[in-house]
């Protein structure tokens, strides 16, 4: 619980020589500085104990202070410390075939130390895969609005987020965006999966209009995520396989959120049955955000098109740190609790019994719609139901700052499209205790209801 301390006397005005992320200045904002953590909490230097809802950036998902990852970091690093991926080490080839394994078909995979150089490298493979197969003018990626892949140029400029991209543009040549299949504001009719449904039809119009010759690739999360919790109808993930397949688009499935059972599946796209993504691209989960590490599985017929003779047709690509020793060494570790403690279904239990109270929020003048996929909550704030007009910033930063006060931190879809940024964002680690769980919700709700 919140200790209450005076968090202004603790906390740093401005942090001297640190540049935080997403930072916005402000003189009399006050710096939290973290300083421990024990399972799904943390304590600020001042001793003020949170937790944590949003899992740090949507990674932490088992928690903080599992000793056997330190531990499997600590041996790596005393083994074997760094050896690059243009020679192979053990952690790697075994990291690689167990994600092979998890995604249910063979996969090759090239590891980086982010999502958005995950996303990044997909890019580049998928311009040479077509380079290769005789199609050297497939080259455009189609991504959604609202959709979040990156803060890298290229994967910024598949990141259809207007406000992320402020003063960064214009982005790399041949990224395209389509509508999302965000049923709550759809400008379709129909129920839900009509709607996605039409949402689906567009990115099939899109690939005719730019010409299929010269579509390379589609982009998505699952769920997306930090664009504001949207989840589509199942159908909508179907319909979107079945196009690409029926147009040679290489279908990039970005599960750096959704990856290692955060939504009740260990990968989101497995929600969507009969689904096999060409490429999945992967971060956070992976190592529980103990270590850096990004990964692209590709698929390995697209793998088997790099292997041609000839100087030019491998994958000119490489990164320093890219499947450092010890980062993968602590995925192995993490993925072997995953399944140990049968946290996916851990996640679809609790998700139900525990943070499915959250749905009943709805009820609340100010809640639009309430969003899950296990441990992946999205509350849609608006001033009325019928209006549905987006509820103002100051108002969403009252909810956050409310929660905070009371020990408990939520995000927010920030930054991310003009006028919507109404999203209240909740993802717990997925390890979080049942007691943990109820305080979250409880607080959650005891603030809203007091709006
Ligand atoms: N893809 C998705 C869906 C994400 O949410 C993020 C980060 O939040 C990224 C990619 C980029 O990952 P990173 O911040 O590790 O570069």
């Amino acid at each position: 619980m919140n200790k209450k301390a005076d968090l202004n006397n603790v906390v740093e005005k401005e942090t001297p020589h640190l540049w935080n992320a997403m930072h916005r200045y402000n003189p009399d904002a006050t710096q939290m500085v973290a300083s421990t953590g024990e399972g799904s909490w943390f304590s600020d230097e001042a001793g003020n104990k949170f937790f944590d809802g949003v899992s740090g950036l949507w990674c932490l998902n088992l928690g903080h202070g599992r000793q056997e990852i330190v531990d499997a970091a600590a041996e790596q690093m005393k083994k074997l410390s760094y050896s690059p991926l243009t020679l192979s080490h053990r952690p790697a080839v075994e990291l690689a075939g167990k994600i092979s394994e998890l995604l249910g078909a063979n996969y090759q995979t090239f590891f980086s130390n982010s999502g958005s150089e995950a996303n990044e490298t997909a890019f580049k493979i998928v311009r040479q895969y077509h380079n290769q197969t005789g199609n050297p003018e497939k080259y455009k990626v189609i991504s959604r609005y609202r959709g979040y892949h990156g803060s890298t140029l290229g994967a910024l400029s598949a990141t259809a987020q207007a406000n992320r991209r402020v003063k960064y543009d214009p982005g790399v040549p041949g990224f395209l965006h389509v509508y999302p299949p965000y049923s709550y504001r759809s400008i379709f009719d129909g129920d839900k999966e009509e709607s996605d449904l039409k949402a689906a039809q567009l990115v099939e119009e899109m690939i005719n209009w730019e010409g299929e010759e010269t579509v390379a690739a589609f982009i998505m999360e699952p769920f997306i995520s930090g664009g504001g919790v949207i989840i589509p109808s199942m159908k909508y993930i179907q319909r979107i396989a079945e196009i690409c397949q029926k147009y040679n688009v290489l279908l990039i499935m970005d599960e750096v959120v959704s990856g290692y059972g955060r939504t009740g599946e260990m990968f989101g796209f497995m929600h969507a049955e009969g689904v096999q993504p060409d490429i999945v691209t992967m971060a956070k989960g992976l190592t529980s955000g103990y270590l850096p590490l990004g990964a692209t599985a590709v698929k390995s017929e697209i793998y088997d098109v790099f292997k041609k003779a000839g100087k030019d047709n491998h994958f000119r690509h490489v990164s320093t740190y890219g499947g450092h020793p010890a980062s993968c060494a602590v995925a192995l570790k993490n993925i072997e609790i995953i399944e140990r403690e049968n946290i996916v279904e851990r996640v679809r239990e609790l998700g139900k019994s525990k943070l499915g109270d959250l749905q009943q929020l709805i009820e609340h003048e100010n809640v639009g719609e309430v969003r899950q996929a296990g441990f992946l909550i999205g509350l849609e704030m608006v001033t009325d139901k019928q209006s549905k007009i987006p509820l103002d910033d100051v108002k969403m930063a009252e909810i956050i700052a409310a929660c905070k006060e009371k020990g408990v931190i939520i995000g927010r879809n920030g930054d991310t499209v003009p006028g919507q940024n109404n999203v209240i964002i909740i993802a717990p680690p997925l390890t979080s205790t049942e007691e943990d769980l109820d305080f979250l919700v409880d607080t959650v709700d005891s603030v809203i209801n007091s709006l």
